[in-house]
This record gives C-alpha cells, structure tokens and sequence, in this order.
C-alpha cells in the first residue's frame, strides 16, 4: 500500500470497519423501511419479531428472531413498533439491561400521554439507556429515497454515549442529527410530525378574514350601489375588478403587519428602558410568523401583477375605450394631453414595478437554501433595509394610484372610502413610526437597550 493510500485510511478511519450489528423490534411498516435503509448502509440487521418467519417483504439480508434473542445479538435495539403494545418489554427488562433502546414512536393526537413515549420507554424498562429518534422520518420516505425534505432527526436522550452512537447511525444513513438535548425533550419532538403548518395559521386565517372583509366592502361600493342607485349590472367586476383589488390591498396589509411587530418591540423596549423583559405572548407569535406573513403578502402581489396584465384583454376595457374613441370622434373633440395625468401614470406603474421586483427578492432570500448562504447581518440587511424599501415603495404605489381621490366627495360611496384608502392606514402607521425610530433622540438609547444597557435594572425579571 503506497503512502497515499494510508494517509485516506487515516482520514476515514470508519470506511472499512465493520459496522455493529443493530436489532429491530417490529417488522412493519417502519421498521423494514429503516432496517432497508441500515442495511444499505453495512449494518448487519436482526429483527425481533413475534413471528419468526421470514417473508418476503423483509430485507433479504437480515434474519428475523423471536425478540429475546434478537435483543442478545446488538446493544442498540430499535424499538419499531407503536406505544401501546410496549407491555411486551417488561417480562424482557432483564436482556435489555444496559442497552441502548431507541423510541421511534409516534401519537395521534399532540399531548396525547401525559408523559412522551419515550419517558414511557425508559419507566417501563429501567436499566435500558433510551433514545428519542426517527420518528420525524416516514417509512415512505426512507424507501423512495426522498429524503431531501426530512433529512434533519432529531436526537434526544439522558445519557451522553447513547445519544452519541445513535446520532453515528443517523450520520452513517446519510442524514443529519439535532441534539436536542435530555429526554425531556421527547415531547416536543413526538408532536412535531403532528403539526400542521402552525406557522401559517396565523397568516392564512388574517388573510382570509381580510379577504371576505374587502370583498363585501368593494362589492358594496363597486355592485350594489351602481345597481340600487343608476340600476347598473356591474356584477362581472366580481371576476377580475374586485380581485384586483383586494390581492394589492392584502399585500399592502400583509406586508407592512411584517414589520409593524418590530417597531412595536421597539416601543415596548423604550417604554419599559430594558430588553430583558419578555414580550407579551401574542407578540412573540406574532413575530416568529413574520416570513409565512411575508410569503402570502407576495402570493397576493404576484396574483395582483397577473390580474394586471390581462386588463388589456378584457372585453370591458376594450368596450370602454373604444367608446370613448367613438364619442370623441362624433363630437369631433379629442382630449388634450395631461402631462401630469402621464406623470401620476407612469410613476404609480413604475413604483409597482420597483416594489415589486424587491417583494421578489425578499422572498427568495427567505428560503432556506438561501439564507444559510448569507450571514446574519446580510440576511438582516436584506429583510430589514430592503424590507422597509419594498414596503415604502409599494405604499407609495398606492397612494400615487389614488391621487387627490380622497379628497373628492364623490369617491365616498355611502360615506365609505375608497379600498385602498383603507389598505394604507397600517403602512402609513408603521412607516410614521419607523421614521420617528430613526431620530437620534431614540435610536441611541434603543441600540444601547438592545446592547444590553437597562435604564431601571430592578424592574427587569
Ligand atoms: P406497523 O406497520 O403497524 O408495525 C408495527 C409492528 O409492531 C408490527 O409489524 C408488529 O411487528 C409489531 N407489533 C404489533 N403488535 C404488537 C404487539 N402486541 N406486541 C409486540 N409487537 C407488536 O407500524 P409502523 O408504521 O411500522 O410503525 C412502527 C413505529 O414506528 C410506531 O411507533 C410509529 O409511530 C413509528 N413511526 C412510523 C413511521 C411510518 O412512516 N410508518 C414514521 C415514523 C415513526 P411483528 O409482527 O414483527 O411483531
């Protein structure tokens, strides 16, 4: 062996070791999925089964044994079957002495046991080291290989070693641990394969309650009234007008509720002089949705841009122009050129443009493969400075498609604004704020708070 070749021994010095034997409990589901999978990866298998007949379904390398015996053969034993059947382990507590048991188990419901299976695990079988892991994998997943979404496991456990070689298993599977600690953490752990989207509640139930806000608001103004006061069918606008509107109005609101929790924190950190005083709960919650808030705000402008470009296209646009044409024609008039008109035009589509090319690029460094490329000032950088740009710019949009429109009576339908008057009442606010934050008078004293400096230390908890 020439000197090369030994220094990549030194290297890796695992490649060409054998790999210990691992026994699963459990031939079902999950258990043939990762015994597969460990198998694939030179792990010599043993499964404990109630029935000791092989079958065909089985991984062809691994031998099937009644679950005493197959426990005497490893000293990592994986424990693939579901919590309520773990009462068989008692009567083995004395073979499992010492080894190292891993609970890969899953609830129904979140909370579903007082304790986590795992703690149920190591009561049951005292002596054993157990070890929270896998069950943030599915079985489907281990056998099709589309592991790229799930590739994280989570690890937890009391005792060091343990944890330690079941996380060499995970690596040598090719996928990545997270330590999550004690096995206190099992809990948390065993409810996380039952969320469902907790970080989108928020956002997709604010969006929808905004939606069916804004839709009665502008089907009052844009429908009813037309219909009740001229005896006008305007109907169709429930199509494309209406949307039209309430996608840029939601992605206005949406995008400055992103930064309006930041600027309150900041108000709450001035008031109370200190950082260390936790935030209300609603604020925290508020805070840690604030990229799913951003995610659907741009999902509103993009369906806003599509909505735009097809004006062009529809029948009534077409009918409305023409007519006028027409009508100008008969009487032989034609309007004059407003360069102020052109002006007010041309800005609001341009502002549009801009606000939304960086409501794009906000979005993209949202996503995990792109902001684990950036550092955290890059990223803050990024979401904050262009944040606020995109959110000033796009406000601007909306104000300068309004005009002096608020200041005309005959834009109060029923005594009631114009939609989009409404959608900048919360932008307006946290860009007002945000402004008055700038001023030295309280940047300097809220940078020296969030450094760590405490105005009354006494009152911070
Ligand atoms: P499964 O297909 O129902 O298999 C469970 C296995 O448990 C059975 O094949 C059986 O194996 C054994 N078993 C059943 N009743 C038993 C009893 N009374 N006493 C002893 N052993 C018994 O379930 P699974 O989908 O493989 O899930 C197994 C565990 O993995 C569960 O705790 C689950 O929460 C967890 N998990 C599953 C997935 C998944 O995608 N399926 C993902 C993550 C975690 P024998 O016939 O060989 O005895």
């Amino acid at each position: 062996m020439n000197k090369n070749s030994s220094n990549i021994m030194a290297l890796a010095p695992n490649t060409f070791n054998k790999k210990e034997t691992v026994c699963l409990f459990g031939t079902g589901d999950f258990g043939r999925a990762l015994g597969q999978k460990m198998i694939q990866s030179g792990y010599p298998i043993v499964y404990g089964s109630r029935s000791t007949q092989t079958s065909s379904l089985i991984p062809k390398d691994a031998q099937v044994m009644s679950h005493a015996e197959a426990a005497q053969k490893a000293s990592i034993i994986i424990i693939a079957i579901q919590r309520q059947h773990y009462n068989f382990l008692t009567p083995l507590a004395e073979i499992l002495h010492g080894k190292i048991l891993v609970d890969v188990s899953n609830n129904l419901k979140i909370n579903q046991y007082p304790e986590s299976n795992a703690e149920y695990l190591a009561q049951l079988v005292p002596g054993a080291k157990v070890v929270k892991a896998f069950n943030t994998v599915s079985a489907w997943a281990l056998q099709s290989g589309t592991l790229d979404a799930s590739r994280q496991v989570f690890v937890c456990g009391d005792d060091m070693e343990a944890k330690q070689r079941v996380m060499d298993i995970v690596r040598a599977l090719g996928l990545t641990p997270l330590d999550k600690g004690s096995l206190l953490a099992a809990q948390e752990i065993e409810n996380y394969p039952l969320q469902l989207f907790p970080m989108w509640k928020f956002p997709i139930l604010l969006s929808l309650g905004l939606i069916t806000f804004f839709f009665f608001y502008c089907l009052t103004r844009r429908v009813i009234y037309p219909y009740v006061y001229e005896n006008q069918d305007f109907s169709f606008s429930i199509a494309i007008s209406i949307p039209n509107q309430i996608c840029p109005i939601l992605a206005l609101i949406l995008l400055s509720l992103v930064y309006l929790p930041g600027v309150l924190a900041a108000i709450i950190q001035l008031y109370r002089g200190t950082k260390y005083r936790r935030f209300p709960d609603w604020l925290d919650k508020w805070m840690l949705c604030r990229k799913q808030l951003g995610l659907v705000a741009l999902a509103f402008a993009s369906l806003h841009v599509l909505y735009t470009l097809i004006i062009p296209i529809r029948y009534f646009v077409r009918w409305k122009i023409s007519s006028r044409i027409i009508s100008q024609a008969l009487s032989n008039k034609t309007e004059p050129f407003s360069n102020t008109n052109a002006w007010i035009s041309d800005s609001y589509v341009a502002l549009g443009i801009l606000g939304f090319f960086l409501f794009i690029l906000l979005g993209i460094t949202s996503l995990p493969s792109v902001s684990n490329n950036v550092n955290w000032r890059e990223f803050r950088f990024v979401q904050s400075k262009l944040g606020y740009l995109t959110l000033i710019l796009c406000t601007a949009h909306t104000l300068v498609y309004g005009g002096k429109q608020f200041l005309s009576p005959s834009s109060y339908i029923w005594y009631l604004p114009s939609a989009y008057m409404l959608s900048l009442i919360i932008p307006c606010i946290v860009l007002v704020i945000k402004f008055l934050l700038v001023f030295p008078c309280l940047d300097k004293p809220l940078t020296q708070i969030r450094q760590g400096w405490e105005r009354n230390p006494e009152y911070s908890e």
